[in-house]
């Protein structure tokens, strides 16, 4: 697996205290069981059909990362995963829990404790600064002001974002606002980041910088990273990786990933010679 912490230790998320989950420690176990999903929306009268009877695990502590080409289903598919949107039918069983069986309210803390999300595009609440931002999600867990700020500024510390605590988020550039959506999803501790296209926006140095984040939270916290990338750089650093096409995935074997990302970036370039050569021809 490709190091991109290497010689840089402001890449690295720093633990917090007693930040091993009890369960984590078998690293082969199952965290996320996907089976026979399926997810259609109603579009008018026409039902537009996006994910099909797909089924596939994630073992906890491990990086995974799903690619696919653009409108493939993968958002829609890490939406299932995030707790966010049940699919049409099939189980997502994460933990050993039937998560859309939990009650609305109960799905939500376990969203809420568990899972930290990072998208593209920051949302940000823009008459809060930094800091509230980082430590809006722990009120919804129920924590106090004092006690979620104290951990928001733990969340910043831990990956070196401590000195923008009181400022704006709207101000930073788009690679420190990148870092500060990481803390807000590490904010609570959760035992998955779910991550979609977290470096689409970013140049190569900041890109790396959050991949290097993210690593560092599977590799030294043992938790566990579902990522979306369409960057195929990255994909030497999966333990595992999910290919999903018009909405079917498929899981490559783990040994497979070397030679998978291979025949992926061959399969490119061979496609932008012919697209090139098309366009030499007129
Ligand atoms: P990707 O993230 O791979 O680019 P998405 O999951 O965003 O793909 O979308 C896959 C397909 O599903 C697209 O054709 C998109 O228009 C459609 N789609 C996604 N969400 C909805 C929705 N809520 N209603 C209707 N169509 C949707
Ligand atoms: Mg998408």
């Amino acid at each position: 697996m490709k190091d991109i912490t290497k010689n840089d230790t402001s890449h690295v998320i720093k633990p917090n205290k007693g930040s091993e989950h009890p369960s984590s420690t078998d690293r082969h176990r199952t965290l996320i069981k996907v089976q026979g999903i399926e997810q259609s929306f109603k579009v008018g009268e026409e039902t537009v059909e996006v994910l099909h009877n797909s089924s596939f695990t994630i073992e906890e502590k491990t990086f995974n990362i799903i690619y696919g080409p653009s409108g493939s289903g993968k958002s829609t598919l890490l939406n299932v995963l995030s707790a966010i949107q049940p699919p049409t039918r099939g189980r997502v069983e994460i933990a050993g829990f039937d998560i859309y069986k939990y009650k609305p309210e109960q799905l939500a803390y376990f969203r809420g404790s568990q899972i930290g999300v990072v998208y593209q595009q920051n949302y940000w609440v823009s008459s809060l600064n930094v800091i509230e931002n980082v430590a809006l999600p722990l009120y919804f867990l129920g924590k106090k002001k004092q006690e979620a700020h104290r951990l928001a500024m733990d969340a910043l510390q831990r990956i070196d974002m401590a000195p923008f605590a009181k400022k704006s988020p709207l101000l930073l550039s788009g690679g420190e606002q990148q870092r500060i959506a990481m803390a807000r999803a590490i904010v609570a501790d959760p035992m998955l980041i779910i991550a979609d296209e977290p470096t689409g926006s970013l140049d190569t140095k900041n890109g790396d910088m959050i991949m290097a984040l993210l690593q560092s939270y599977n590799r030294d916290l043992k938790r566990t990273v579902v990522l979306v990338t369409h960057n195929m750089e990255y994909l030497p650093l999966a333990d595992r990786l999910i290919k999903i096409n018009d909405g079917v995935c498929q899981e490559m074997q783990n040994d497979d990933v070397g030679h998978t990302t291979k025949n992926l970036i061959k399969d490119l370039g061979d496609r932008i010679d012919k697209l090139a050569e098309s366009k030499r021809n007129g």
